[in-house]
């Protein structure tokens, strides 16, 4: 037997380099002993991860309410709802993807020609803690469905999440070959010195840099799931109500807007935001009550170091006089009500960092179409840009004039829920993508082969050449 006989608690007491090194050598040792390439065995290993979601729903449920407060119906929603679809899509399409592509080829060349996807070998994946379900077990789905070894690395900020990602992969996976190390910074620096065959991460384009700079050293590619400040354009002619409700939902109902895809800011018209903010309040208060800071459906702020953060965004002296809606908190509960800001000048805090929680600026332009070359302006390209409208001549103008990792038009964040699309971001927002077909893809090395027959082996490819040859 080739499996590492370390319990989940000693990698949590001392993971350092020494420890990586053995670990990602004695799964390479089982990857090149070919035991994640069966189909066998990676059907086993999305079995494995649907009975995790089965077997221990209401554990995930408490584990993401006690790191982030998450309300039980979001749990479902954003997170097992969305990671069983992709385990059931991987699940049912596996033969067929891992099925090598013929491709036709001309008949001067006498054989036949077909594209191979092969596995990469031993991947790691790095994950954040927002959704530290969804997007630690997703990329999972993928490198297995591929047949690749695996380490996955949960984010600190979510603990009660990853230890039980780390508990429970090693009883429902094939320890041998997948594996969980938790930790922070040293844990996951120990791990970047590794050499892997792919490095998927998560997170902040700062450590992004961090983790492209480290896997450069070995020639690693990467996939990076970065952010960035998502844009909402609202068009005046645009549904009011339905346009409020699906950017409410989008931004305060996907864990308080701690979503890299969550609408980042708006941008509307001058006459049309006071009508948009008055919407806003109504549709606030139908969905979190009066008193929104004692919701159950409202995440709370993931830590004190966010929620400061937030709170110096809120108190800029340039945009503090801007609250138009909320503003309310409580650094007790972690808690800070959904946040509207009207007119916020450009140089302000909170438009030039990704905000990452409850707050939303309102920024206006004469006409709706000058927004775009707004967004275009800031010179990072959104993960995902958004525009509300029913006129078919600026949706156009939207697709073809705004660069962005994804785009939805008249709702917010639900192309992610989409198997059938790639998600990843463009520029400063991330490279590569996954979801669906695209994450099998995304750890596989797609080889191209061609077989020839020895019969007829044409004297012309060979010296000594004559004009002839070439003028064939
Ligand atoms: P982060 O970059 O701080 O942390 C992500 C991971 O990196 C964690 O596992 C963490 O342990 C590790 N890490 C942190 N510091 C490190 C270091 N110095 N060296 C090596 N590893 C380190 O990101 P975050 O604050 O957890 O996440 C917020 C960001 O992630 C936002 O920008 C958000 O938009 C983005 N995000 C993107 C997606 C996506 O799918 N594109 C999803 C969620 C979040």
């Amino acid at each position: 037997k080739t499996a590492i006989n370390v319990s989940v608690k000693e990698e949590k007491a001392a993971f350092d380099s020494k420890a990586a090194n053995s670990l990602v050598k004695q799964l390479r040792a089982n990857f090149a002993a070919g035991k994640t390439r069966s189909y066998d065995w990676r059907m086993g290993q999305l079995r494995g991860i649907l009975k995790i979601l089965d077997n221990h729903e209401s554990e995930i449920v408490a584990a993401l309410r006690s790191d982030l407060s998450k309300p039980v119906h979001e749990a479902f929603i954003n997170e097992i709802i969305n990671l069983k679809k992709s385990c059931k899509l991987a699940i049912k399409k596996l033969k067929e993807w891992m099925t090598p592509e013929k491709v036709p080829i001309s008949l001067a060349l006498k054989g036949s020609a077909e594209i191979v996807p092969e596995p990469l070998g031993v991947v790691l994946i790095i994950s954040t803690w927002n959704f530290p379900l969804l997007l630690s077990l997703d990329p999972v789905v993928g490198a297995v469905a591929a047949g690749n070894s695996v380490v996955l690395k949960p984010s600190e900020l979510a603990p009660v999440t990853s230890s039980l990602l780390a508990k429970l992969v090693s009883q429902y996976l094939d320890r041998s070959c997948v594996r969980v190390v938790e930790g922070a910074v040293p844990e996951t620096t120990a791990l970047l010195e590794q050499k892997w065959d792919k490095i998927f991460y998560t997170g902040s384009g700062r450590i992004g840099r961090t983790v492209m700079a480290a896997a450069a050293k070995h020639l690693t590619p990467v996939v990076l799931e970065l952010g960035g400040k998502c844009p909402v354009v609202v068009d005046p002619d645009a549904d009011i109500k339905v346009t409020a409700r699906r950017i409410a939902i989008g931004k305060w109902g996907c864990n308080n807007g701690q979503a890299c895809i969550a609408p980042d800011y708006i941008i509307t018209t001058k006459d049309f935001a006071p009508k948009l903010v008055d919407t806003f309040r109504e549709v606030l208060q139908q969905i979190f009550g009066r008193s929104p800071l004692n919701s159950k459906d409202l995440s709370r702020i993931v830590n004190s170091n966010h929620f400061d953060r937030l709170t110096k965004l809120m108190d800029e002296d340039k945009v503090s006089g801007k609250i138009v809606h909320g503003g309310e908190r409580d650094k007790t509960k972690l808690k800070i009500a959904p946040t509207i800001f009207l007119d916020v000048p450009h140089d302000s805090l909170i438009m030039n960092e990704e905000i990452f929680g409850p707050l939303l600026p309102i920024i206006t332009v004469d006409k709706v179409e000058d927004s775009f070359d707004l967004i275009n302006s800031s010179g990072r390209k959104p993960l995902a840009a958004y525009l509300f409208t029913s006129n078919e001549e600026l949706k156009k103008q939207f697709v073809a004039s705004v660069s962005s990792g994804g785009q939805l038009v008249n709702d917010t964040v639900l192309h992610v829920a989409v198997q059938e699309l790639p998600f990843g971001g463009v520029g400063e927002s991330g490279m590569g993508s996954y979801h669906g077909k695209f994450s099998f893809d995304a750890f596989s090395h797609k080889k191209p082969v061609l077989s020839r027959s020895t019969d007829d082996d044409l004297d012309f490819r060979y010296p000594p050449y004559t004009d002839a040859q070439w003028k064939l």
